[in-house]
């Protein structure tokens, strides 16, 4: 058998496992990506948050985004509209209190994974297209993974690091039995891309606009617009969401679910409907542990929350900044606990994002996001949440956030100022 030894396995060319190649690139390290299929290729996962500039810049992929970005009709992207009924509300990233970024981008995933790929590859990093990963040792002194590509050949991979960057692929999860079941409800995206016809005087494209269903406030809508005239078009709800829809085909299901929320239709009422639509069910996962002695995982392989505040591809990039400068020690030969370095701090990032979607869920953050002005304090600590900075422990809103979140909406429940509720959070 023919067997390959990298200093580092990366199975997935997604934006995690492309940050990672190229961090460990720049520390030296000869790094292999096993991706199954060809890019480009559709991914769902298509606003992202200021937040992660930070970590594409670090990882030296901001300028290839930015020169593809009038090619590709990536939209400049400032912040977040909410609409309910008659409610509109908006974030305004720039006005946040974490420092940082306040604008980003809305991007297709299918060529943006590929510029941050190519630019992984330019960096170095050996990627292997269509080439899929189907058994892994991690029992033996390096860690072993066995790989087939779309010929049959059959081949081993002898690391002495494996990344997991497999997302929804979940393959060391699945392999290793890590995984762990999400304690969300299960829940159905069902989306597309449409041509929008937003009225300008309406809309700003600026921004994601999310949309609650007004009579069933767990289903909610994503509209991310592209600068080419089209934008990304789902809903989400709980699976018995679906039933009143009866047994319709998906191409017409998202338009009737859409015809059932008056606002958000007035809004679309010249949408053109032209590709087809997709779904993704149950889609929340998590594990036991995001580290072994020989492997971590990144990104959507670990834990994924809910689309509802754009999460993912933030957390998938943080995870690869975290690892790569822990790896690089262990490389040289020195020692790193994996638990307190690596997943402690990723997972508590991804506690504060918990804490919000689950009051999302519950109702009480949606009365946060219409009654909190932008005068208040209070608002530029949540709207620093919402533009990814989840690490940021100097924001008070990110510690102990259930607790907080939940007295802050009671205090928009009750229509006092929000800008008392720091104080009493
Ligand atoms: P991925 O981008 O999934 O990349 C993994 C790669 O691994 C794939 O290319 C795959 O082909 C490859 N692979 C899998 N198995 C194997 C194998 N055995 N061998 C080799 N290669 C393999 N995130 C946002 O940031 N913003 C959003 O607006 C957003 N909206 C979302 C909406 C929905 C409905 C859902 C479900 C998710 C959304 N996400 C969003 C999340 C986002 O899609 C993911 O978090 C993000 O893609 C994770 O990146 P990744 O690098 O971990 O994995």
């Amino acid at each position: 058998t023919t067997v390959l030894t990298p200093d580092v396995l990366i199975i997935g060319a997604g934006p995690s496992g492309a940050a990672a190649a190229s961090l460990l690139r720049q520390y030296g390290y000869q790094v292999l990506v096993l991706e199954r299929q060809h890019f480009p290729r559709f991914s769902i996962g298509e606003s992202l948050l200021p937040q992660s500039m930070v970590f594409l810049e670090e990882a030296g992929l901001l300028d290839a985004v930015e020169q593809a970005a009038p090619e590709f009709g990536f939209q400049f992207k400032n912040g977040a509209a909410f609409l309910r009924g008659n409610e509109r509300t908006h974030f305004d990233f720039t006005d946040k209190f974490t420092a940082g970024p306040g604008t980003t981008w809305q991007i297709k995933r299918a060529p943006f994974d590929h510029v941050l790929a190519k630019q992984a590859a330019a960096y170095g990093a050996e990627i292997r297209y269509g080439h899929t990963v189907t058994a892994v040792d991690v029992d033996g002194e390096t860690p072993c993974a066995d790989v087939v590509d779309e010929d049959g050949f059959a081949y081993q991979v002898r690391p002495r690091f494996m990344l997991d960057a497999s997302g929804f692929g979940r393959v060391l999860p699945k392999l290793l039995d890590l995984e762990s079941p999400s304690n969300f409800p299960i829940r159905r995206a069902v989306f597309t891309h449409i041509a929008d016809h937003f009225d300008p005087a309406e809309f700003d494209r600026n921004k994601i606009l999310i949309s609650v269903h007004q009579q069933h406030p767990q289903a909610w809508f994503w509209n991310i617009p592209f600068a080419d005239g089209r934008c990304s078009f789902g809903v989400v709800a709980e699976t018995d969401f679906y039933a009143q829809f009866g047994d319709l085909a998906l191409d017409d299901l998202l338009p009737a679910i859409l015809a059932s929320e008056p606002s958000l239709s007035k809004l679309l009422s010249r949408a053109e409907f032209d590709t087809p639509v997709r779904e993704i069910v149950g889609y929340s996962a998590n594990v036991n542990s995001l580290t072994g002695r020989h492997f971590a995982l990144l990104g959507n392989a670990g834990e994924f929350l809910d689309p509802v505040f754009s999460s993912g591809v933030t957390i998938a990039l943080k995870s690869a900044s975290l690892c790569a400068p822990l790896l690089h020690r262990f490389l040289q030969g020195g020692s790193v606990d994996w638990q307190t370095e690596y997943e402690q701090p990723l997972r508590r990032g991804i506690k504060v994002f918990r804490a919000y979607v689950e009051a999302w869920y519950e109702g009480s953050f949606q009365d946060v996001v219409f009654a909190v002005e932008p005068q208040d304090e209070v608002k530029r600590m949540v709207c620093s949440l919402l533009a990814g900075y989840a690490w940021d422990e100097s924001n008070p809103m990110n510690n102990n956030s259930v607790k907080r979140l939940a007295t802050l909406a009671e205090i928009c429940r009750d229509g006092r100022a929000a800008r008392d509720a720091l104080g009493q959070a």
